[in-house]
Parts: C-alpha cells; sequence; structure tokens
C-alpha cells in the first residue's frame, strides 16, 4: 500500500497523566515518523552530511555558506534584538503524521512531552524574560497533559498566548471542547493548513486531513474566531507542497480568503506563508524525489539580505520538552543548543537575560529556508 493511501488509524492508547484519563486520538498520516523507521535522517548528524555534501548551484552573488553569506550582507555575527516570543515545543507527540514536519513529529513519539516541573520553570523563566507573548508548539500542543495548565498560567499573566494547532486534533472527542475554551481566554490560534484545495492538503498530511480541517475551522468560526475580532485571531499557515519557495504571502491570503468562504463559508483572519525547511521529513522527501540540491540552490540564490534583521532567532527563544534552549524551532530539531557566554547551562531553569541578549545565533545550511525571498519564520513571511 503506498503511503498516499494509507487509513487513518487508531493511535495508541496514551497516558495523558494527571487525572489518569487516558486518550485514544485519531489522526489522518501521510508517513510514519522516521525515528518509528529508523531512517538515518532521523539523527542531525546525518541531516547535516546530507547538506553539507550536496553541490549546489549558488550564483553569481552567494557562497553556499550561511555564514559568509551573512558576513557580506554586512552581519559578521547574527545576536539578537529584543526578546518578545518565548516559545516553547512542549512535546513532539502528535496524532498526525505529515510528510513535511520538521519535528518528526507522530504519534510513536509518547515519551518526549514536558512534564509539569519544566512547565514551572518556564514560567519563572518567562516572568524573567519580558516576553510577552508565549507560542506554544509541538508535535500536537494539545496533547501535553499540562497544556491548560500552561495556557491559563500564562492568560492570568496578561500574556498572549498562541496555540501552534494542526486543526484535526480539535474534531478528536477530548479536544473538541478547545474552540470554545480558547475563546473564553482569547487564545490566538494558528493553524497549519498547506492548501485550501483538498487534494494538496491530503498529500501533505494525509488522507482525511482536509474535511478534518473544515470541520475544526467552523467550530473555530462558531467560537467567535476569524471574524475580525483583535481577542480571536485565527490564522492560517500554508507551506508549498512541492520542492518550491513559498507564494506573497497577501496575495495568497486574498486569494484563500475568496476561496474558503466561497466552496466551505469558512473564514480566517490571516494567512501566514512559510517556506519549508530542508530538515527532517521535507528532507527526506527531497532526498526520494532527488530534489535536495535543487531546493538548496533555490534557497541560497534567493537569499534575502532585507530578511536579516527580521529573523525570528533574533527576537525569540525556543524551549524543548526537556527544557533546553535554541535559538529557534529548526535549531531544536537539529539538537543545535543555544551558544551562550561564560559556558552557562542552555536550559530553561538557568535562564538569564542578559546572558540571551549577549549570545551569538548558531547558523547552519538550513537557515537559508529563512532568508530566502521574502523571509521565512514562525510569524509568516519578513521582508
Ligand atoms: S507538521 Fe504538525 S501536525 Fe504534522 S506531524 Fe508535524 S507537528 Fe504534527
Ligand atoms: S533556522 Fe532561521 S531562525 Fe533558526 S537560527 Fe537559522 S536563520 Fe535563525
Amino acid at each position: 500500500m503506498s503511503q498516499d493511501t494509507q487509513p487513518l488509524v487508531s493511535l495508541p492508547i496514551i497516558d495523558n497523566g494527571g487525572d489518569g484519563a487516558m486518550v485514544d486520538v485519531e489522526g489522518p498520516r501521510a508517513a510514519t515518523s522516521m525515528r518509528y523507521r529508523r531512517a538515518p535522517l532521523a539523527t542531525p548528524e546525518e541531516q547535516f552530511r546530507v547538506l553539507n555534501r550536496v553541490e549546489i548551484s549558488v550564483g553569481p552573488t552567494r557562497t553556499g555558506s550561511f555564514e559568509a553569506d551573512l558576513e557580506a550582507a554586512g552581519w559578521p555575527v547574527l545576536q539578537p534584538a529584543q526578546l518578545d516570543i518565548f516559545q516553547i515545543n512542549v512535546g513532539k507527540l502528535c496524532n498526525m503524521t505529515c510528510r513535511h514536519c520538521h519535528v518528526d513529529s507522530g504519534p510513536d513519539r509518547v515519551d518526549e512531552n514536558m512534564d509539569r516541573e519544566t512547565v514551572e520553570a518556564c514560567l519563572r523563566a518567562i516572568d524573567l524574560s519580558g516576553a510577552k507573548i508565549v507560542d506554544l508548539t509541538g508535535g500536537a500542543p494539545e496533547l501535553n497533559p499540562h497544556f491548560e495548565y500552561l495556557v491559563d498560567a500564562c492568560v492570568q499573566r496578561g500574556l498572549h498566548v498562541m496555540d501552534r494547532c494542526n486543526l484535526t486534533i480539535l474534531t478528536t472527542r477530548r479536544y473538541q471542547h478547545l474552540p470554545q475554551w480558547f475563546a473564553e481566554r482569547g487564545v490566538e490560534v494558528i493553524c497549519s493548513l498547506p492548501h485550501y484545495r483538498k487534494l494538496n492538503t491530503d498529500a501533505q498530511r494525509g488522507k482525511g486531513t482536509y474535511e478534518k480541517s473544515l470541520e475544526a475551522l467552523r467550530a473555530l468560526n462558531e467560537a467567535g474566531y476569524g471574524k475580525g475580532d483583535p481577542r480571536l485571531q485565527l490564522t492560517l499557515v500554508t507551506n508549498p507542497v512541492g520542492a518550491y519557495l513559498a507564494g506573497n504571502q497577501a496575495s495568497l491570503e486574498a486569494e484563500w480568503k475568496a476561496a474558503l468562504a466561497r466552496n466551505h463559508g469558512v473564514y480566517f483572519d490571516k494567512l501566514l506563508a512559510l517556506n519549508n525547511m530542508p530538515m527532517s521529513r521535507y528532507l527526506e522527501w527531497l532526498e526520494q524525489k532527488g530534489q535536495t540540491a535543487h531546493y538548496l540552490s533555490e534557497l541560497v540564490q534567493a537569499f534575502n539580505p532585507g530578511t536579516i534583521a527580521g529573523l525570528m532567532c533574533r527576537n525569540t527563544l525556543s524551549v524543548s520538552w526537556d527544557g533546553y534552549l535554541y535559538d529557534c524551532d529548526f535549531n531544536q530539531q537539529l539538537d543545535m543548543k543555544m551558544d551562550l557566554p561564560a559556558g552557562l547551562r542552555p536550559h530553561v531553569r538557568d535562564f538569564d537575560l542578559t546572558a540571551w541578549q549577549q549570545h551569538i545565533v548558531r547558523t547552519e545550511r538550513h537557515c537559508y529556508g529563512c532568508t530566502a525571498g521574502a523571509g521565512s519564520g514562525c510569524g509568516g513571511a519578513i521582508a
């Protein structure tokens, strides 16, 4: 059976902790996690080997070394600006297994979920950080047993909370209350939907994703999301279904709004168009299609110096499920821990704002995914 025709299957029973309840959620699958398959590319070392080995066409003005191209653009080092966003990846567990996932998430990753002690350490660090936005991601962050506790603790602190939601989780029985629950707390919901067409979305995220996504969007609309209320923002995230750069965000947003309203009576506020990062399962897909050199060349040739000041590693820090600190969620998945001065341990329990402000961001070739074209980050296009 090809991956495209895999049926919806039940997830393993997941111990949801806390109240001892058990969760049995279903999710569309386009693939299986690389870790589950013990694929060589599951390790950061192998991903770096592939990225650094590939022969790319750099064009007349670029080098193919991200550090050298940064320096030529007037940035001998990449340093943070102001810490605005405290991003927490609460775990790799997900009810889905999308083909492009840069986290290599899936239902088999039950053992990588943030515990309550680390959640409390995050809250202490947030208080010290001055960040006004808390960005919760995963996996499917809602599957973490401390998710609602963490959201409430942040809302009580007056912080703006963003939940990066895969939509399909909101259609499962245990999580159907979340649209209303989010609305009561003013949580911004940022939802991934590769395309407003069924074929493209299901190809990347698994058969059945599109219908479930529409069902979830309707539930969010019913809760008041997506209708222009600044307190109930519904943001969609699209990334190309193929080996090319994200299109123009503003024109895609207009096209998507019209198509989803016309075809399904579904509404949202904002669209973010992201580039796929050449890593993890997307890198595996590029390798399978023989497209790695082509895609890397495209990213390098599209290097845009105008995106550097706005890179998310300059205003965001990223915490992993086990509390380690990274410059961004991409570096996190490549196990590139934050390089702090004076040998300070890059862990949320030891968070120090001054050390964060003084540190130098770690970069590698995958970073070209953030600087290509209009640029790309968790907040969408940059330039
Ligand atoms: S892309 Fe998102 S929804 Fe898909 S497997 Fe990864 S974390 Fe889950
Ligand atoms: S991947 Fe992007 S956000 Fe992360 S360090 Fe590189 S340029 Fe910065």
